[in-house]
């Protein structure tokens, strides 16, 4: 029997508005899970989504609480009644060993709306058991959303592919939900100084709460890359013996071609044969071309690197970025500065967009 759903989906060409239809949901097959929503978030990728032009229409959203009311056949990893994460992350390498097909809603006219993983912005979907993970009931049902993109992606980029330890100077370009979790992942393994970046001094006020040390405000000082430079004396020498300045690592979480270039010039050069230079990463989504003076990557044994998803496997650290949360470290309920209704789908994505969003905005669904 089918499940009647209302699920947001894109216009057919680039920067149309989002439409909510009421479609008819068939049960799950094989390893697909429906699973009820609770409470679904915005992130700055479905902005991309939503600007770029298209072959199809989309379904959206990719962080998501729920329950799981159906399951197929041959789910093994989550039940029926269980409280679940929905992530645009394959939960482990076992799952993520198995192709499944891209998610896919057919619409009342016939034609169908795609999404490459899963979707969330709506009051039911149909994925795959490897985009939904069981969840302690124990916690913030709600803010607990943002496991699924916002925490892993921050979080894990610091403890995954960067693996910063206690000391190391960590500098955070964009602190919106992304970056705060960046900011604390930082924290709690002991960074310092951590260093954040971003245009308004309320985001900057924001990342002091979530552990930053220090903060730049890019719309008014002179030169980001020089300030950086003074917060991080002494960090080293260099090849010829002079100390150098700089910071460990450096976090872009925009992904704009001015960010990720600011962010390589705010790493420390190495010290050749000793020690290698700073990591810059590629956190935001890049939507353009990139060019870098490839200088200081060669004299600096510099490292350029993208971290999708923060490297996260969710089966593994979504349960340890729960611990952060319960012991104080990791204040996921503060990174909520915004709920809408569904219904409000369009003004949300427009408040993303105009950079009204400090934290992160939640969508409720209708509970009925
Ligand atoms: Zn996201």
């Amino acid at each position: 029997m089918s499940t009647t759903a209302t699920i947001a989906v894109s216009g057919d060409h680039a920067n149309s508005p989002v439409e909510l239809i009421e479609v008819q949901l068939p049960d799950p097959l094989g390893h697909e899970v429906l699973v009820k929503v609770n409470v679904t978030a915005l992130c700055h990728s479905q902005l991309h989504n939503l600007a770029s032009e298209r072959h199809h229409r989309q379904v959206l959203g990719h962080e998501a609480t729920g329950t799981v009311e159906k399951v197929g056949p041959e789910v093994t990893s989550v039940a029926v009644g269980e409280t679940v994460l929905v992530t645009w992350v394959p939960k482990d390498a076992e799952q993520a060993d198995r192709s499944a097909a891209a998610a896919t809603v057919t619409l009342p006219d016939g034609s169908v709306a795609i999404s490459p993983n899963v979707y969330t912005w709506g009051t039911h979907l149909v994925v795959d058991e490897m985009y939904v993970l069981q969840l302690p009931d124990d916690i913030d049902l709600d803010a607990a959303a943002l496991l699924g993109c916002a925490v892993i992606t921050g979080a894990g980029a610091v403890v995954n592919t960067a693996q910063v330890t206690e000391g190391e100077s960590v500098v955070v370009i964009g602190v919106g939900g992304v970056g705060l979790c960046a900011v604390a992942a930082a924290a709690r393994v002991g960074a310092s100084p951590i260093i954040a970046v971003d245009l308004t001094d309320e985001k900057l006020d924001l990342a002091r709460q979530f552990g930053a040390t220090h903060t730049i405000n890019a719309s008014t000082t002179d030169d980001p890359v020089a300030d950086v430079m003074a917060m991080t004396p002494g960090n080293g020498l260099n090849f010829p013996r002079r100390s150098v300045t700089g910071a460990d690592f450096v976090f872009d979480c925009i992904g704009k071609p001015a960010t990720v270039a600011q962010a390589l010039a705010m790493t420390r050069a190495g010290r050749f044969g000793v020690r290698r230079g700073g990591m810059a990463l590629v956190v935001g989504v890049p939507t353009s071309t990139l060019e870098l003076p490839p200088g200081p990557l060669l004299t600096g044994e510099r490292t350029l690197i993208g971290s999708l998803g923060g490297s996260c496997s969710p089966s593994v650290d979504v349960p340890k970025f729960v611990e952060w949360w319960k012991d104080g470290s990791l204040a996921i309920s503060r990174l909520v500065t915004a709920r809408y209704p569904l219904e409000r789908i369009n003004d949300a994505v427009a408040d993303l967009k105009s950079g009204q969003i400090e934290g992160r905005a939640l969508l409720d669904v209708p509970r009925a």
